[in-house]
């Protein structure tokens, strides 16, 4: 794995993004931000499962409006998504919000940008320039690749920032090709100092978005590229942050609830395991602590091949081993399998 490119860390309230701090997860809310109840609820929601950054709509002034009402009510920082309209940029950074998310392409004359960036000085609020593949300025040069295009559109805006004197930019390349993403980001990380926010876009429903999600987040955080993560998936918003959790677990960049280890089954097996081990993860979700739990098929090849799992159940005919890391510490009998499992769970 590839050591981690060290950025420029920027502040978005609490929340430190860049440099060596974790990689931090965040995700958007899917109410309408006017609803500020609903809204507020969905964040804490979102808290819970453990989102760390926040982002929401602002497509009219009422929204931007309502970021102060919603700031009452939570305590993660939000991070205001505006387009077109550099007014709802200026009422949402009056309204308390802790980030901006813009194309500054979209917001027209460098007037009205330079209004957003001045205001965003004086209130120390960073600025995440969004460049998307599927839009982009018109300016673009077709006979370059589209990574290529994505890069240049998102320097340009850069650049115009910094012509403003205005250095608390983080930036984001997103495309729905994985391949495309990771050229543009592989690119602009050798070009700017500034943290990347990492994600696939419009990846779609989980069970491809999460793959989706998986390899093109993966693939840059392996590289060591990525200060931040969004998995945008036609959910709940609270299954992109399970799904970026589980992302940055694998390559061992955070440490978040437990991971379980189930082996899929095979000819050996005498009892359910897929239904165990459902049952065993519906468990595991009420639990804070970094755990590996191991859900084996065979008492012979069971604790050996989970040998690195903190504790684990080996099942055969009727009975089951538990196990913790690889050693034999009992038999339990099938209807005790998941209270006794998760009882050692629970004393390690
Ligand atoms: Fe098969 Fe046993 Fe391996 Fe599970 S642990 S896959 S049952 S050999």
């Amino acid at each position: 794995m590839n050591p981690r490119r060290i950025s420029k860390p920027i502040q978005i309230g609490k929340v430190t993004i860049g440099g060596n701090a974790p990689i931090v997860v965040q995700s958007m809310t899917k109410t309408d931000t006017r609803d500020v109840m609903s809204t507020i609820h969905q964040i804490k929601e979102l808290e819970e499962s453990g989102c760390e950054l926040v982002r929401i709509a602002v497509p009219d002034a009422e929204a931007a409006q309502a970021i102060s009402s919603i700031k009452r009510g939570v305590s993660l920082p939000i991070i205001a998504d505006i387009h077109f309209d550099y007014r709802l940029a200026l009422m949402a950074l009056e309204a308390g919000a802790d980030g901006l998310r813009l194309n500054p392409g979209n917001i027209g004359e460098p007037e009205k940008v330079k209004a957003v960036v001045q205001a965003a000085k004086e209130r120390d609020i960073p600025i995440r320039i969004g460049v998307n593949a599927g839009s982009l300025p018109k300016t673009a040069n077709p006979q370059l690749t589209i990574a290529r295009q994505t890069v240049e559109a998102a320097l340009q805006q850069i650049k115009l920032l910094e012509s403003l004197d205005f250095g608390l930019i983080k930036v984001s390349l997103k495309a729905f090709d994985v391949p495309t993403t990771i050229e543009a980001y592989q690119d602009i990380a050798q070009k700017i100092p500034y943290p990347l926010h990492i994600g696939i876009t419009e990846s779609g429903l989980p069970r491809t978005g999460i793959i989706r999600s998986a390899v093109g987040i993966g693939t840059l955080l392996y590289l060591g590229i990525g200060d931040t993560i969004r998995v945008s998936l036609t959910a709940h918003p609270r299954e992109e942050v399970i799904a970026a959790y589980e992302i940055l677990k694998s390559l061992d960049l955070r440490q978040h609830g437990p991971i379980l280890v189930s082996c899929p089954s095979c000819g050996r097996a005498e009892v359910d395991i897929v239904k165990l081990a459902h049952a065993v993860e519906e468990e595991l979700i009420k639990i804070d602590k970094p755990i590996k739990v191991a859900v084996m098929g065979c008492v012979v090849n069971g604790p050996g091949e989970a040998k690195d799992a903190d504790v684990g159940i080996a099942c055969g005919k009727g009975k089951a081993v538990l196990f913790k890391k690889g050693k034999k510490i009992g038999v339990v009998e099938e209807k005790d399998f998941l209270t006794a499992l998760m009882a050692e769970v629970e004393r390690f």
